[in-house]
C-alpha cells in the first residue's frame, strides 16, 4: 500500500469499534494515505462491522453492498465483527475483501495498530484526529463470559486487557492534546485485568488514571465510563467512584432482564437486580443527581409475561435516565439460538415498545430536572451555535451570547435555562459567563 491514496470509512456498533478504526486511521494516514470526506472517489473503502444484533449485521452488509454499487472502482474491505462471527457474511458480494480484525486492512506488512494519539502529528498528517469531541480510550477487547445470546466472544475472541500504566499514559497524551472528556470503554470491562500480572480490576484501573489526569490537568479533563457489567458494582466500587472527583455521574449498566430465571437463562446469574438496585441507592450519598442507563434485552426465549412484567417494574422503580432496549434476535451460533420458547417477533416487538415508552418518559422527567440546576458543563462537540454532551449524558444546545469564544472540544460552564428538542430531552443552556438574557423581544439586546 504505497503511493498517495484516499480512503474512507463507515464504522458501526460501539465505542471500542470506533477506537480501532480511529487506530487504523491514523496508521493509514501515517503511510501516506488521505482521509476522504465521502466515498466518492476514494480509493480504498472500509466498512467496520458490528454484529452484536441480526439488524446490526444485515445493516452493516447492506451499507458494503451499496457501496460496492456506486463505487464499482474502489477498493472494498469489510473487517470486524460482522465478518468474524456472521458465516457467509460477505457471501453475493463479489470483489469486496474481507478483514476479520480490523488491523488486516493495512496488513501489507502486517502490522498491530497503536493506540490512537489525537497528536498534532496526527492533525499535519490532515487528519481530524479524533472524529469526536470525546476521546474513547480501549482498556479492554473481547469477551470470555458467554452469554447465551451473544456472539461477541466469536467476533472479539477471549477477554484481553491493556496494562494499567499504558492506559494512563494514554489518557494523558490525549489529555495534553486537548481532550477535555476521555471515556474509558471496554467490551467487557468486568473482565479487566483478570489476563494480567497482579490481576488489578477496573476499579484499580479507574482510580490509577483519575488520579493521574488530576495530577496532571487538575480539573481540565473529566472521565466518563462507558458500559459495566452489574457483577463489577461492589462496595470497592462505590468508594473508588465516591473517590474521582472528575467523574462524570453517569453510570451505564447491562442488566438485561431483571426476572432471575430469565437471567439464568441468559447465563448471566452472578448478578441479583436487588442488589444492583441497592448499589444505585447507596450512589446517592456521591451524586445526588446522577444519569444511569441501562441495556435490556427483552424478548429472550421462555420469557414470559410476569417475567417480561418484572423487568418492567423494576425498571420502572430504578432511577433510570434512558435506556437502550433490544428485543432479542437470534445469532447463529449462540446457545440461545437453539433453546426452545423462541418468541413471535409480534411479541418482541410489544415489549420492546413499551419499554422503550417507559425509558422516554423517563429520560424526559430528567430532562426538566437537570434545566432546573445552577449549572452544568458541556464539551463542545459542535461551535455556533455550541452543542454537545453535559456531564449528566444530555444534550445542550447554547443559546445566546458567548457562541463566538467556544473551540470545539472545549468544557463549557453553563447555565441551563428549560428543556428543548422534539422530545423535550435536550437542555437549552446560556454559558455561565456571558450575562443573563434578559427576558422579552429585545433577548439579547446589550
Ligand atoms: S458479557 Fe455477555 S453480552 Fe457482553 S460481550 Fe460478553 S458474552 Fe456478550
Amino acid at each position: 500500500m504505497d503511493g498517495e491514496r484516499t480512503f474512507y470509512f463507515r464504522t458501526l456498533g460501539c465505542k471500542v469499534n470506533a477506537y480501532d478504526a480511529q487506530a487504523l486511521r491514523e496508521e493509514l494516514c501515517a503511510r501516506g494515505y488521505v482521509e476522504a470526506a465521502s466515498p466518492d472517489g476514494a480509493d480504498l473503502l472500509v466498512v467496520n462491522t458490528c454484529a452484536v444484533t441480526a439488524r446490526a449485521a444485515s445493516e452493516s452488509r447492506r451499507i458494503a453492498a451499496a457501496l460496492r454499487r456506486d463505487h464499482p472502482d474502489a477498493e472494498i474491505i469489510a473487517a470486524g465483527c460482522a465478518v468474524r462471527a456472521v458465516p457467509d457474511f460477505l457471501a453475493g458480494l463479489p470483489d469486496i475483501a474481507a478483514a476479520p480484525r480490523i488491523a488486516d486492512v493495512a496488513a501489507a506488512p502486517p502490522v498491530s495498530l497503536q493506540p490512537p494519539s489525537g497528536s498534532q502529528a496526527a492533525a499535519q498528517a490532515g487528519v481530524s484526529d479524533f472524529p469526536r469531541a470525546r476521546a474513547v480510550v480501549k482498556v479492554q477487547d473481547g469477551c470470555s463470559h458467554g452469554c447465551a445470546y451473544c456472539i461477541v466472544p466469536r467476533a472479539r475472541g477471549a477477554s484481553r486487557s491493556r496494562p494499567v500504566a499504558q492506559v494512563t499514559a494514554e489518557a494523558l497524551r490525549l489529555a495534553a492534546a486537548g481532550f477535555r472528556e476521555i471515556v474509558l470503554s471496554g467490551i467487557n470491562l468486568g473482565h479487566y485485568g483478570r489476563d494480567l500480572p497482579q490481576t488489578p480490576d477496573f476499579w484499580d484501573l479507574l482510580s490509577a488514571v483519575g488520579h493521574a489526569l488530576n495530577a496532571a490537568h487538575p480539573g481540565m479533563t473529566r472521565l466518563r465510563l462507558s458500559s459495566l457489567d452489574p457483577g463489577m458494582l461492589t462496595p470497592k466500587a462505590r468508594d473508588v467512584l465516591a473517590a474521582q472527583p472528575s467523574l462524570c455521574p453517569h453510570l451505564h449498566v447491562s442488566l438485561q432482564s431483571a426476572d432471575p430465571g430469565v437471567l439464568a437463562a441468559m447465563r448471566r446469574g452472578h448478578y441479583r437486580p436487588a442488589e444492583v438496585a441497592d448499589f444505585i441507592a447507596g450512589l446517592s450519598r456521591i451524586w445526588p443527581v446522577m444519569a444511569l442507563g441501562a441495556d435490556i434485552l427483552t424478548g429472550f426465549p421462555g420469557e414470559s409475561e410476569a417475567a417480561f412484567r418484572t423487568t418492567l417494574e423494576f425498571c420502572r422503580a430504578l432511577p433510570l435516565t434512558y435506556a437502550h432496549v433490544f428485543p432479542y434476535s437470534r445469532r447463529p451460533g449462540s446457545l440461545a439460538a437453539v433453546f426452545p420458547g423462541h418468541l413471535p417477533a409480534g411479541v418482541k416487538k410489544e415489549r420492546a415498545h413499551i419499554l422503550r415508552d417507559m425509558a422516554k418518559e423517563k429520560k424526559t422527567a430528567f430532562a426538566r430536572t437537570v434545566a432546573t440546576l445552577p449549572r452544568l458543563t458541556f464539551v463542545a462537540e459542535r461551535v455556533r451555535p455550541a452543542r454537545g454532551v453535559c456531564e449528566y449524558y444530555l444534550e445542550c444546545r447554547l443559546d445566546g451570547p458567548g457562541q463566538g469564544g467556544i473551540l470545539p472540544r472545549q468544557l463549557v460552564a453553563a447555565v441551563p435555562i428549560g428543556v428543548a428538542g422534539t422530545d423535550a430531552t435536550d437542555i437549552l443552556v446560556r454559558a455561565a459567563s456571558a450575562r443573563p438574557r434578559q427576558a422579552g423581544p429585545q433577548g439579547d439586546a446589550p
